[in-house]
């Protein structure tokens, strides 16, 4: 008989699971509070649970998450884990922490088939979606170590490591919707981790019909990957734009924001020097946002293009950063530009390396990014924060 690993059961399948075993509704809650409030997967530890249902699920379920193949600290105290998810395929989850929270960005996909011309994630291909246990494996595993190498007890009186969580890692999350969902209820579910909508961030390149979706299901914060002002830009760096075009997906932030936990979206906005930069360009977002079709409460984060080799792309310079969002801003609309961290160990929320085996028709792609790690090593992204 298989082992079920628990960590993959939403709050509702684990009380099915545990009526399957013949136990009371209440037994799946503490369960549920032993494996994510206290880390724990030894069952015999579990001790306020009856012996008879210690035994009986140590024969049959375990608590696991993906193996981990590295563990680097960087000198700013960002972490980030490389997780080994089968078959050659490595994803990364990243920590960051700051004065008042600590973040942790996630990955949801071994890959991305989206193929955004900027990312170094799209440029490896795809793989295969993570399961929900290799998505919330990854807040159980982080919240966790991070608490055992400061000391912290486990257990809801321990200090929380992380209150927030960013799905900005590896992969689309609405192209691998159901898991995803279901590991963002575990991490708002009270036995679990308990986090507020406003601090769990899903971050997309634009997958209309599933931003309505999410709302229905599951409304926590928006990010949308925006990089372009217009349709004829945005097709060549988001791909995607050209099932969902800029109107469409204007329109579905417009009818996700009555269901979100803020009255903002948040556009991303990857500054790639000479080619979606120009104060002209953001002249046009400004009217895209504000004046279009579709007008949309937002605020706007600029990223820095994190250069990978051969990329055939520049970042832009500061000047031309804040050169772009003073126009933004003199139009109102609140502009944080994101900082480099995690230098020195290559940590790179949105452009992580991680290792994909490809199963698309991009294997072109994959001989060029097994160049690059041969000429630079396997990860040379950046990761970079929000400042304001
Ligand atoms: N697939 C989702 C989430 C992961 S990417 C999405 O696209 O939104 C997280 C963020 O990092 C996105 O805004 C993405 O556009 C950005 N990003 C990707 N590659 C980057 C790079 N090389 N430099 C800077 N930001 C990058
Ligand atoms: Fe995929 Fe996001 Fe990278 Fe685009 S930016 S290729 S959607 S991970």
């Amino acid at each position: 008989m298989a082992l079920t690993n628990l960590l993959d059961l939403d709050p509702a399948q684990l009380v099915a699971y545990c009526g399957e075993l013949g136990e009371k509704p209440f037994r799946a809650k503490q369960l549920q509070r032993w494996i994510h409030q206290f880390g724990a997967s030894d069952f015999a530890a579990m001790t306020d649970l009856a012996k008879s249902l210690r035994d009986k699920l140590a024969t049959r379920a375990i608590v696991a998450s993906p193996a981990v193949i590295s563990d680097h600290t960087s000198t700013d105290g960002t972490r980030k884990w490389l997780l080994d998810v089968g078959q050659g395929n490595a994803v990364e989850t990243v920590f960051i922490p700051e004065e008042n929270r600590g973040t942790l960005c996630i990955s949801t996909q071994a890959g991305c088939a989206v193929n955004c011309r900027f990312c170094s994630t799209g440029k490896q291909g795809f793989n295969r979606n993570l399961t929900v246990g290799e998505i919330i494996g990854q807040l159980w595993m982080a919240e966790f170590e991070l608490r055992k190498t400061k000391g912290i007890e486990p257990g809801p009186k321990g200090e929380r490591q992380i209150t927030n969580v960013v799905m900005m890692g590896m992969g689309e999350p609405l192209l691998n919707y159901e898991p995803t969902v279901t590991a963002l209820k575990l991490m708002l579910d009270d036995n679990a981790y308990g986090l507020s909508r406003r601090r769990v961030t899903l971050s997309t390149s634009g997958v209309v019909p599933m931003i309505d979706k999410l709302g229905q299901d599951c409304a926590v914060a928006l990010a949308v990957s925006l990089h372009a002002s217009n349709d004829a830009l945005r097709d060549g760096l988001v791909p995607l734009n050209k099932k969902y075009p800029l109107k469409e997906l204007m329109a579905a932030c417009v009818r996700y924001l009555p269901f979100a936990p803020r009255d903002f979206v948040t556009f991303e906005y990857c500054m790639l020097d000479g080619v979606n930069d120009t104060e002209q360009h953001a002249r046009e977002l400004v009217a895209l946002v504000r004046h279009g079709a579709e007008p949309v409460p937002c605020k706007f984060n600029l990223i820095p293009f994190n250069p990978f080799p051969e990329s055939g792309l520049t970042r832009s310079n500061n000047p031309q950063i804040k050169l772009f969002a003073q126009v933004l801003m003199d139009a109102g609309i609140v502009t944080t530009i994101r900082k480099t961290r995690g230098d020195d160990i290559d940590a790179a929320c949105g452009q992580l390396a991680g290792e994909v085996q490809d199963r698309t028709k991009v294997q072109e792609r994959m001989q060029k990014m097994a160049e690059y790690q041969e000429k630079f090593g396997k990860n040379f992204g950046r990761l970079v924060e929000v400042t304001s």
